[in-house]
């Protein structure tokens, strides 16, 4: 009975995961029955990841016929960098990762990582490449230990205890009765949303996928769990090709590049100071945002 209960059971939570992920992939789900879903080409072959490199070349995109979502979005993420994508409510960044996990075709341009156009792989194999932190992670009735088991259901406790330390949860768990053995869910322990942050965080560390997307929380965190979630992002971008949509700018400081995006378009890119060195959106955003939260003066030296 277990044999079959684990793979359900992970099948929902796959499902589940990548539901939570993008803001309005309810929507997509509804819409995806509606049409016939995108088809693998005859005999597609596995996506060989190398290096981990993504390319947007001038993609273009719209859900219907009348209105472009995209408009030319041309972009490299090199193997390894962290690109984080910032911009106002539906300036197409969620639009951006469907494409990446070819839940769309672009209607124009390519899409390829370490140089293979992704409609000529298998989506399974594209999609196991790619790990994704959802806004919320979706925790079930089980110890703490199991729940962030399912990022690699065969992993140890002492590798699932290691990421466990990495991203940073090791502190609140070690507060609870029972430690990581302390059941979650409706009757057990509640988690805040930064804290379910961390876990899925804890579950892409177990996975170790070659490119990372995350998807911040757009809820305010208070700044003891901010930090938390900065320090573990850092663990994850580490080793990986890690794509970001932020909502707070001080997630995206340390990225290799940020990409500001505006109805469809990228309007400015560049590292942080580089883009507060021109009189920029960003900058102007970035003034927003610090006032918002209290600080006085505007550093470049964070
Ligand atoms: P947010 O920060 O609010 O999540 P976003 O930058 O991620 O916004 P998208 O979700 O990519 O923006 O949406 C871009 C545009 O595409 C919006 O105008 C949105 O209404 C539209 N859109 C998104 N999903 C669909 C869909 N399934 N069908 C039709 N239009 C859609």
């Amino acid at each position: 009975m277990m044999q079959i209960f684990i793979p359900l059971n992970f099948l929902g939570f796959v499902y589940r995961e990548l539901k939570g992920a993008l803001a309005n992939i309810e929507k997509m789900f509804s819409l995806l029955k509606a049409k016939p879903a995108i088809e693998d080409k005859a005999d597609a072959p596995d996506l060989e990841i190398r290096a981990g490199r993504i390319e947007f070349d001038d993609v273009r995109f719209g859900y219907g016929e009348d209105r472009e979502i995209l408009k030319g979005i041309r972009f490299t993420v090199e193997p390894q960098q962290k690109v984080a994508i910032v911009g106002a409510s539906g300036a197409g960044k969620s639009t951006l990762f469907k494409l990446l996990f070819r839940f769309y075709d672009a209607g124009a341009g390519r899409i390829r990582i370490d140089g293979r156009d992704i409609r000529d792989v298998n989506q399974r194999s594209l999609r196991s490449a790619i790990g994704v932190v959802p806004q919320e992670a979706v925790l079930f009735n089980q110890s703490i230990l199991e729940n962030v088991r399912y990022g690699r259901v065969d992993a140890s406790d002492e590798e699932v205890m290691e990421v466990i330390r990495h991203a940073q949860l090791a502190e609140f768990i070690e507060q609870l009765p029972e430690g990581a053995a302390t059941m979650v869910g409706e009757r057990g322990l509640k988690f805040s949303g930064g804290e379910k942050q961390r876990v899925a965080i804890a579950r892409a560390l177990l996975k170790r996928p070659p490119i990372m997307v995350f998807d911040e929380a757009t809820s305010s965190l208070d700044s003891h769990s901010e930090r938390g979630i900065l320090a573990s992002l850092q663990q994850i971008a580490r080793k990986q090709t890690t794509l970001v949509i932020a909502h707070r700018l001080s997630t995206v400081v340390d990225a290799d590049v940020i990409l500001v995006m505006d109805r469809g378009e990228i309007v400015e890119r560049g590292s942080h100071a580089e883009l507060l060195a021109n009189d920029s959106h960003y900058a102007s955003l970035w003034q927003l945002q610090q006032q918002e939260r209290g600080v006085e003066t505007v550093s470049t030296n964070l």
